[in-house]
């Protein structure tokens, strides 16, 4: 395994071990995502990561959906939710069934890091009710007090988080310390969650309030989970944001733009960088069968 140096802090830099599951899709019509793309309804895996960090154990990147998204979205105002993103889910392909097929139990997982509060990305929170949870502040400022017709135009349905949430769950600003990203990184107020430069917070707003992606490096590679920042590694490579509609389901239209130009200029001074979308097709499977390990 390499030992790199971490360049701020000249403390090594603790690879992880990175598994790229999806739980779950949505259906969208592709223009949305894409600028200049089809009309027609394209699929969009809800992805999530696996992390096996040396000490910490297994963490968990988001959740996808769950068959609670279905039940919650039945009635109104949550079932506009659904017609608006129609979901594909199997039983077979929530995150804790995946993961069980792969000998890891829910209670392996110690942690799970939420991106935002979108249903797509804590869709399986409940599964792991021993793992504990960190989460970007100005995420869950932004939606913890809304209404159920203000939630759901914001893309968040309460009942999905565990119970006690709001107590029991851990801000990344609580505790984490200040991290450089590195050389060529356009995001200030990054954190290094664990404090070993193993998984470091990156700002990422405009899609949702307060979004975060997850930097990291791999035996291999050095990897920048970046959430929903873009909905395909072809938008940001051919530089097409997303059309206007998408603005609907968009916090901040500008503030968007503005990581998705930052996104572009990091991977331009930085070329090996891996920027892993979400939703991207490229690194997550549709119907969650395969795996994915950078
Ligand atoms: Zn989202």
């Amino acid at each position: 395994m390499s030992t790199r140096m971490n360049r701020t802090t000249d403390r090594p830099t603790v690879p992880v071990e990175l598994l790229l599951l999806s739980a779950g899709y949505c259906l969208h019509p592709e223009f949305v995502t894409l600028r200049g793309g089809s009309m027609r309804p394209a699929a969009y895996p809800a992805g999530f990561a696996c992390i096996r960090h040396p000490s910490r154990g297994w963490i968990l990147f988001d959740t996808g959906y769950s068959a609670r998204f279905r039940e919650l979205t039945a009635s109104l105002p949550y079932s506009l939710y659904r017609r608006l993103t129609p979901v594909r889910l199997s039983e077979e392909a929530t995150a804790v069934r995946q993961l069980a097929k792969l000998g890891i139990g829910a209670k392996d997982v110690g942690y799970v890091i939420l991106s935002h509060f979108h249903a797509d990305h804590i869709g399986g929170a409940r599964d792991f009710p021993d793992a504990r949870f960190l989460y970007p502040q100005a995420a869950y400022d932004a939606v913890r007090a809304l209404g159920p017709v203000r939630a759901t135009r914001a893309g968040f349905i309460a009942g999905l988080l565990p119970d006690a949430f709001a107590d029991a769950a851990t801000p990344i600003e609580r505790e984490a310390q200040a991290a450089d990203p590195g050389e060529g990184a356009p995001f200030q107020g990054c954190l290094d969650l664990f404090g070993d430069g193993s998984l470091i917070s990156v700002p990422l707003p405009g899609h949702a309030a307060g979004q975060i992606g997850l930097l990291l490096s791999t035996a291999n590679s050095r990897v920048l989970l970046c959430a929903d920042a873009s909905w395909s590694s072809r938008a940001l490579r051919e530089n097409r944001p997303p059309h206007p509609a998408a603005g609907l389901v968009m916090h901040d239209r500008a503030a968007y733009r503005d990581t998705f130009e930052r996104l572009r200029r990091w991977q331009a001074a930085d070329p090996k960088l891996i920027i892993v979308p979400s939703h991207c097709r490229d690194y997550f499977d549709l119907d969650g069968k395969e795996v994915r390990r950078l």
